[in-house]
């Protein structure tokens, strides 16, 4: 993209190169490790206000809801700039890459207006409220109940997991069951819910990597308003395949920004790596999964910034994403020796990237939907028939 600009691309990337070279000393420097403590976290959040500020938030979102109604290639082109400078993105990746653009298309203006400028500044973080002990991959048995009142309340029952970053969050976008008497996908709804409500308990769980990004999310008799629902009720499904879409989309392509040139740094920094055949030909594999992948990521913001919902194809991108980039952190750990496993964040890489395969819909998920949906293979035989 670099040397393909427009003049008016020229421009705002030199827009932006002056003005993160403003900031780049006491900006959040990139990393993939979680932040432990809650001055890293406030810090990053103050970055993505500043980013947010200067537009370079929520870059392709209307103006009418705090963004830029700029174009996917400024969104690509900050990105690109924040990487070549080491420095963080937006701390809520969450809230700007799945919970903004859902609410952008299913949301009520009330609730556009409310909440997606917070959300840009990462004021108010999201979590998203969705997997259960028994529901994962088939996302649609979701047990969790939520009740309607004469009032036209809810009262909320249930437990969620894996929720991630729900300890620092504002609210989580919630998916329950309203009506168990239909077809399961039909019976559902989502919902907003602050997560500072009473009958919310917010348990953290500790994964291989050290972090606590995960926790486990109990709600107990919680009580939501009638404007709480997103989209009708009953339309719940809906609403969660929108955000679907976007995660696959948003976890590629936040997973593979300029990796190969941190790659080819590892590995080129020993001649004898340099010249090793077998270690040249994984990189160039690494390669050109993860070039393929950018331009892919590309085409897929264009259609985004375009009103398109990404479909199932978004999941190639996801698949791609990870497998690229545990292959090469693995390569880049490899070259390093063992220490780099126990340090650093290619050895973080690779534990916490066997994890992220699930993230988002499993891999083996996402090849059948890609197998059937995409290809129009034959469908997966199913253990259970889908309403
Ligand atoms: C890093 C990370 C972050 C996450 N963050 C969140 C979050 O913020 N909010 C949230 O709600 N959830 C989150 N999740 C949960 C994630 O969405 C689920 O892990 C995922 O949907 C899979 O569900 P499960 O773990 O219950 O596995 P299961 O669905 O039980 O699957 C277990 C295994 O069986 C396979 N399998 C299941 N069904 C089929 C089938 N029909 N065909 C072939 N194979 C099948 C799966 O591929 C998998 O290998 C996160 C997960 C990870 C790893």
């Amino acid at each position: 993209m670099t040397v393909e600009d427009s003049t008016a691309d020229a421009e705002f990337r030199e827009r932006v190169r002056a003005w993160l070279a403003e900031r780049a000393d006491r900006a959040p420097k990139r990393t993939v490790l979680v932040p432990q403590d809650d001055e890293a976290v406030a810090r990053w959040r103050a970055w993505q206000a500043e980013l947010a500020d200067a537009g370079f938030v929520g870059i392709t979102w209307p103006e009418a809801y705090g963004g830029g109604s700029g174009t996917p290639a400024q969104r690509v082109i900050v990105e690109q700039e924040l990487e070549a400078k080491g420095l963080q993105g937006p701390f809520d990746f969450i809230g700007i890459e799945m919970v903004g653009p859902t609410f952008i298309v299913h949301g009520s203006d009330a609730q556009k207006d409310r909440l997606l400028r917070p959300m840009l500044r990462g004021e108010e973080t999201w979590c998203q409220l969705l997997s259960e002990p028994g529901a994962g991959s088939d996302l649609a048995a979701v047990q969790t109940r939520a009740v309607e009142q004469e009032d036209g309340s809810w009262v909320v029952n249930g437990q969620k997991v894996w929720t991630s970053y729900a300890q620092h969050a504002a609210f989580g976008i919630l998916l329950a069951r309203t009506d168990p008497d239909v077809p399961k996908h039909k019976g559902l709804t989502m919902f907003a819910v602050p997560m500072d409500a009473e009958g919310v308990t917010i348990r953290p769980l500790r994964q291989i990597t050290g972090d606590a990004e995960f926790n486990e999310v109990f709600m107990d008799d919680l009580r939501l308003d009638p404007a709480a629902t997103i989209g009708a009720p009953g339309e719940g499904w809906r609403v969660a395949l929108t955000m679907l879409g976007f995660e696959r989309v948003g976890v590629g392509s936040g997973l593979h920004a300029a990796r190969l040139d941190r790659l080819v740094e590892a590995v080129g920094r020993r001649p004898e790596d340099r010249e090793d055949r077998a270690t040249l030909i994984r990189l160039g594999l690494v390669a050109s999964e993860l070039l393929a992948l950018r331009h892919t990521s590309e085409r897929i913001v264009e259609e985004i910034a375009e009103g398109r919902v990404p479909g199932p194809e978004a999941g190639l991108i996801k698949i791609t994403s990870v497998t690229a980039s545990l292959e090469a952190a693995r390569l880049a750990v490899d070259v390093a020796g063992a220490e780099a496993l126990l340090d650093g964040e290619w050895g973080h890489q690779v534990s916490a990237l066997p994890g992220v395969r699930s993230a988002g819909g499993t891999e083996e998920i996402l090849r059948n939907l890609i197998g059937e949906r995409v290809l129009g293979l034959p469908p997966e035989p199913r253990p259970t028939t889908k309403a």
